[in-house]
């Protein structure tokens, strides 16, 4: 079932047209590719639909509801969750204290673990999507790209996402680590999520993706299901 939807959005900066009657439908249990080369729109449409930015025009739907996002916290509420680039991991910070961080106050009672038993849910949320960190106290900085990749999805998807919006998460890694990436954006698409995975990269994409929307000039130009894109006729 579509989980998010986006009907002809639009957005304007001054008088750039960013965004142009772009329909997106995010369904459960699947991965939405959005390709596009740089200027295309894709960080437009993540700012819609992270609460950064509204739409001019159009509609966004949350689970068939009408949705306008007065802000990030606004998106979260509603199971959207973005990882960004940058992953908004403190390096320093044991995995366990960044898988926590920023969410204590989502989940009242966690705040009232103790630090023992909060690496241990850290620990097995993540093993739980294949992800093994023996010693969960080492600082975030010394996992792998990919490993820290999979620290911030799973982080968000504990704390409720339906959805996980991924930006570029492998145009910083080697073949193993977007290996170690792809991997898990299966795990959680398996396990039920809705994804959106935007890339440079049609390898990738094609690897893990149920769906492919192309953006260009802020325009859709391709929409196309898995089964209409293989190579048999
Ligand atoms: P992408 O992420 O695919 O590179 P963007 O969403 O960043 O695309 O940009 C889409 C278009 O909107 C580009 O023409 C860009 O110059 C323009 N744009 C993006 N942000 C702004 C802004 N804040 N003000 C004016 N124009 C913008
Ligand atoms: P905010 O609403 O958070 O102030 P903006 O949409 O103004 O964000 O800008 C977001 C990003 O887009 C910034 O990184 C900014 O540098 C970039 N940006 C601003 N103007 C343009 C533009 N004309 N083309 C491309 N990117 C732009």
């Amino acid at each position: 079932t579509a989980i998010l939807q986006l009907r002809e959005i639009g957005k304007i900066y001054g008088n750039v047209t960013a965004l142009r009657e772009i329909d997106l439908t995010v369904q459960q249990g699947e991965v939405t590719c959005v390709l596009g080369d740089n200027g295309a729109g894709k960080s437009t449409l993540i700012k819609i639909v992270s609460g950064l930015h509204d739409y001019d025009a159009g509609q966004m739907y949350v689970n068939g509801e009408l949705r306008h996002f007065a802000s990030p916290r606004d998106a979260l509420d509603s199971g959207i969750a973005t990882v960004y680039q940058d992953l908004a991991l403190a390096p320093l910070m044991s995995v366990w204290r960044n898988f926590f961080l920023g969410n204590e106050i989502r989940k009242g009672p966690l705040r009232l673990l103790d630090s023992a038993r909060m690496g241990a849910v850290a620990q097995e949320e993540l093993a739980k999507m294949g992800i093994d960190i023996p010693d969960i106290d080492r600082p975030v900085a010394s996992l792998s790209g990919g490993q820290r990749q999979c620290v911030a999805i799973a982080r968000a998807i504990y704390f409720g996402a339906k959805v996980i919006i991924l930006d570029e998460p492998t145009a910083a890694l080697g073949v193993k680590q977007s290996g170690v990436v792809l991997k898990y954006i299966v795990k959680a698409r398996d396990a039920g999520l809705g994804v959106v995975f935007i890339t440079h990269n049609p390898h990738h994409a094609y690897l893990v993706g149920n769906h492919f929307v192309v953006l260009k000039l802020g325009r859709v130009v391709l929409d196309e299901e898995r089964e209409n894109l293989t190579l048999e006729q």
